[in-house]
């Protein structure tokens, strides 16, 4: 495979002849000179190639930001500051060309408009317009590359550390798994049904039955855990979550680890120690798009990152923290929300807790039992279960964890007492009936996380082609 421009700018200039493909980013001209520089998305940095004038490469070719190209010359110490090495370029070929200015169809020739993305900065919000081409920016180019990274880092680490990776299922047939709204999958021809006034018969189905997008493998990744110990599944989830929130998506990628014989210290442990193992190899690995971030989009964000690497997370049993947010909302304006035991922490109530309570991460522990999933293990007091929310600053919940129910009688209990029916969870209850063993994992939304480590404010912009509310483009 021929090097990319990333390999080219790894190489020390020794006048050896480079050839140069990519996307054009800015062309200059000076007396003397033309600057092209040319990105091709394998790192932030592109290449300068500069031709003589006098060359005169290609007189009549029209060069635009936006062309592909591929240029051929000699790798050379650059006399500019910022950058080690240009291309002292021989020749160039136009392979693509983007037109800066609309252009009427002529002759049988389509119409083209001008490529959106001109030299100056766009917001954000255009950009996610154009989501198709928004990933030759700098910004969403550095968004990719950091995905990519990490994505492998979240890999390497449970790999590392005796996880399977296990691929459970996206269409699942257990009803509500407590974890929010759910996508239906069907094939019945609803349209038809309506018309005749009909109701849905399931059992026609295609499953048989009615069935649904998942909205977690955690289920199903803990029948693996009791055989395998330690697992972790990294894929796809859905929640059709009607809130427009900035970190909710209706899609969303899932890093869920299950380990037996653990405990929710140990869960903690495991949340804490995989956080710090990735954030640190965003630092190392992932410099230049992080220095990016840290100067364009979130000022401070690598010191953030570097803070919670050399941090203890603080522990705090919910109950203790409900009174330190009593503590603070007595004070008129807190809090929008006023905070009382048995509620929902507010991602305001996340944040005083992280920035103000902690001044960094904490993981809140032992929720009351009726804001929390059927499967968490309960606390001796009957009122709370072993459940775990590791919240970051800034961001607020990044985590949400639990030890598992491990007692069938218990199990049961829960399961009946949330509305649902014993027999549905037949096989999950085996689990329990056959080998039971204490157990806990956690979920981790991916975008979450690279939304912390770039300092993307919205969870959009983290992911290729975001699915929300109202929102399916591409
Ligand atoms: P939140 O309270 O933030 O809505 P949750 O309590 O519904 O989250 P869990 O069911 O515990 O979340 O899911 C585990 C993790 O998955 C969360 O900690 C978060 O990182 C991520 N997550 C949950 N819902 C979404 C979503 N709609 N979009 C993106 N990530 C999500
Ligand atoms: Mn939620």
């Amino acid at each position: 495979m021929f090097p990319l421009i990333k390999d080219i700018l790894a190489e020390s200039p020794e006048s050896q002849e480079v050839v140069i493909r990519g996307w054009v980013r800015t062309k200059r001209e000076s007396k003397n000179l033309i600057f092209i520089e040319v990105n091709d998305g394998s790192s932030l940095a592109g290449i300068q190639c500069t031709f003589d004038r006098a060359s005169s490469v290609s007189e009549n070719t029209v060069i635009n930001t936006g062309a592909s190209v591929e240029i051929k010359g000699r790798l050379v110490p650059s006399p500019a500051s910022g950058q080690a090495a240009e291309v002292a370029a021989v020749s160039l070929q136009l392979i693509g060309e983007a037109p800066a200015e609309n252009r009427p169809g002529t002759n049988g020739q389509p119409e083209v408009f001008a490529y959106p993305l001109q030299k100056k900065r766009h917001s954000l919000e255009f950009l996610r317009e154009i989501a198709h081409l928004r990933a030759r920016t700098n910004t969403f180019g550095a968004v990719a590359r950091l995905r990519s990274r990490m994505a492998f880092a979240i890999h390497q680490y449970f790999q590392q550390n005796g996880f399977q990776y296990v691929h459970t299922p996206i269409i699942t047939a257990s009803d509500a798994e407590g974890a929010g709204a759910m996508f239906q999958v069907t094939t019945l021809d609803l349209e038809a049904l309506a018309k005749d006034g009909k109701t849905p018969d399931y059992t026609k189905d295609f499953f048989g039955k009615r069935s649904f997008l998942t909205v977690s493998g955690q289920l199903e990744a803990e029948t693996y855990a009791t055989a395998l110990s330690r697992v972790y599944t990294f894929g796809p989830t859905f929640r059709a979550e009607n809130s427009n929130t900035t970190r909710h998506l209706a899609e969303f990628w899932m890093v869920e680890p299950e380990m037996a014989f653990a405990r929710l210290e140990d869960n903690m442990a495991l949340a804490e120690d995989f956080l710090k193992y990735v954030f640190n190899l965003a630092l190392k690995e992932c410099a230049a798009d992080l220095a990016f971030f840290d100067a364009h989009i979130e000022k401070g964000v690598i010191e953030t990152l570097q803070s919670v690497v050399n941090s203890k997370f603080t522990h705090i049993p919910y109950t203790d923290a409900v009174r330190e947010l009593e503590k603070a909302a007595a004070i008129e304006g807190t809090f929008e929300f006023k905070p009382f035991w048995g509620c929902d922490l507010q991602s305001e109530h996340e944040k005083f807790l992280t920035e103000k309570v902690a001044g960094g991460p904490v993981i809140v522990t032992d929720y009351p039992k009726e804001i929390k999933a059927f499967y968490m293990k309960m606390n001796d007091d009957e009122k709370t279960v072993r459940a775990m929310d590791v919240l970051v600053p800034r961001l607020g919940e990044i985590i949400g964890g639990s030890q598992r129910e491990d007692n069938l009688e218990k199990l049961i209990e829960r399961i009946t007492a949330s509305g649902m029916k014993a027999k549905d969870y037949s096989w999950y209850l085996d689990l329990r009936r056959y080998g039971t063993a204490p157990h806990s994992g956690f979920g981790l939304g991916f975008e979450r996380l690279i939304q912390y480590i770039s300092g993307m404010a919205n969870i959009r912009d983290v992911i290729p082609y975001p699915r929300a509310v109202g929102q399916a483009e591409f």
